[in-house]
């Protein structure tokens, strides 16, 4: 590409984005993103294998992907976002054949609904989401290259991977190839730590066409496939939860590196996992899984986009089934209060005048606003430290909420508190937080809290009506124990001048 405009005007550079540290699964250390081509990033993420709905364990490891493309897209980064979908593999075919129906239709079902869910959550759909069963022919082709080259044998119609044929098999979750066993269960296979790129049809099975027979992919080279197919032969980050790294992720690198010869990702990003209390992983067959179709009925979508994010992506996630999200959503509504309330202080004049005259609380107001934007992009650029960058935005909103104590800053402190105002507006386009209004967010809480504390706004807007009345009637035992039993259902009542409003508690 010519530095010279056609013009003859001077030298053109594409904005590079600013530099971001990141931590790397494979080399345990974190380090500067080095991009294989300036200004892009090429990220693929392990997607769902489609046969139930998606719970919110699986929703953390969407989410803090989504939020990770947004915050690159933020800072400048060209992204290709790829994310697959598993629509052929034994527990598809399986529950298909319990419920008596294609496992193709049974598939396209959960993909529609996993699109549902993800859409609802407010997540950003990826550039690409391939699926294996419109990626055949790629597979296929990469297993054929693999067989050549002496790293794959076939055996009664399945192929294997020979995994003493790679010497760097185990580098990423630090084994040594003597220690691995695989748990692939077929038989043809001539070592233990071998596993199936290609499966041997069995009778009723989908099946596809291939050199060595009918039969369908294994689970793993799907990715390595896609990975080359749609992104390329090296790409920049591959993404998935950590319970993926051994073997699937192990797996795939064996398969892109021998098949390629070249590197198959700069940067492994691995999300850490939702925990419920005592350890245990959220499971059907334990009976604790929380659907995200439900968790939507009763809480806003940035509740739970907060609840993810204020924990560092790499650590566990504790899930308390009780608190989690209410937690969650009081964090929320503090942003919100903050904005509301900042919004409403008015007066002019300079910003340092008007602090120095409101005292302290606006003194941390006006410093906290101006030197958020770098605490905050310097939390995110180590790491994706979202916890680190939420921790300076509640530090700011409650600096502000506290400001709004003073009753001469609501009159007189709109200059000081405009810099933290601008400050949250980053949480939008770089976390996806904090996206509505504090009026839409209040509309918002009572569409899901209401039917979850089994009120409607008329049953609400009713009692309120009989308390007017009885505070004209000058009935103040009956005002009392009407606004006594809306606090006890939750909602709280604020008396204005010029009427009463109200609010579902949070
Ligand atoms: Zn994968």
């Amino acid at each position: 590409m010519s530095d010279v405009t056609p013009g003859g005007g001077p030298p053109v550079h594409p904005p590079s984005p600013p530099p971001f540290r990141l931590y790397d699964t494979r080399s345990r250390d974190v380090r500067e993103f080095q991009p294989v081509r300036p200004g892009q990033v090429s990220l693929y993420v392990c997607g769902m294998t489609v046969y139930d709905e998606i719970h919110v364990g699986h929703a953390r490891a969407m989410m803090v992907f989504d939020t990770f493309v947004r915050y690159l897209r933020f800072r400048g980064w060209n992204v290709t976002f790829a994310r697959n979908f598993t629509d052929v593999d034994d527990k598809i075919i399986e529950r298909a054949a319990k419920r008596g129906e294609p496992a193709v239709e049974l598939a396209n079902r959960y993909i529609a609904n996993f699109h549902r869910d993800t859409d609802s959550l407010g997540l950003i759909r990826p550039d690409l989401e391939p699926r294996v069963t419109e990626t055949i022919a790629p597979i296929v082709a990469m297993i054929d290259e693999l067989v050549a080259a002496g790293h794959a044998y076939p055996a009664d119609g399945s192929v294997w991977y020979s995994v003493s044929s790679f010497p760097a098999y185990g580098a990423l979750s630090n084994q040594s190839p003597d220690e691995l066993r695989s748990a692939d269960p077929e038989g043809g296979k001539r070592e233990a730590a071998d596993f199936a790129l290609w499966k041997a049809a069995k009778p009723g099975e989908p099946a596809w066409e291939s050199p060595w027979g009918p039969g369908r992919p294994g689970w793993h080279i799907e990715c390595s496939a896609m990975v080359r197919h749609y992104l390329g032969t090296t790409i920049d980050i591959h993404g998935g939860g950590l319970d993926l790294v051994f073997p699937h992720h192990e797996n795939e690198i064996a398969q892109s590196e021998a098949a390629n010869h070249a590197p198959f990702a700069h940067c492994w990003m691995h999300n850490g996992l939702l925990t419920m209390s005592g350890g245990a992983k959220m499971s059907k067959s334990l009976g604790n899984v929380v659907n995200v179709e439900d968790i939507l009925l009763e809480f806003p979508p940035e509740a739970l986009r907060l609840y993810y994010l204020q924990c560092h992506y790499r650590s566990p996630l504790p899930w308390d089934p009780a608190s989690a999200l209410p937690e969650a959503l009081g964090m929320l509504a503090r942003l919100y209060e903050a904005v509301e309330v900042g919004s409403r202080m008015g007066g002019l004049g300079p910003a340092e005048a008007a602090a120095a005259e409101l005292g302290p609380d606006a003194l941390e107001v006006l410093q906290l606003g101006r030197s958020f934007q770098r605490h905050f992009l310097a939390a995110l650029d180590e790491d994706f430290n979202t916890a680190k960058a939420l921790g300076h935005a509640f530090e700011l909103a409650r600096a502000i909420n506290r400001l709004s104590n003073h009753k001469r800053a609501n009159a007189r402190g709109g200059t000081v508190v405009a810099p933290a105002l601008d400050a949250l507006r980053l949480l939008g386009p770089a976390l996806g937080l904090l996206a509505g209004t504090p009026a839409t967010f209040a509309e918002e809480v009572k569409a899901r809290r209401l039917p979850a504390l089994g009120l409607t706004s008329e049953k609400v807007e009713a009692m309120l009506a009989d308390r007017t009345g009885a505070r004209m009637r000058k009935d103040w035992a009956e005002a009392d124990r009407l606004r006594a039993e809306l606090d006890g259902a939750g909602i709280v009542v604020m008396d204005r001048a010029d009427g009463s409003d109200w609010r579902v508690r949070v």
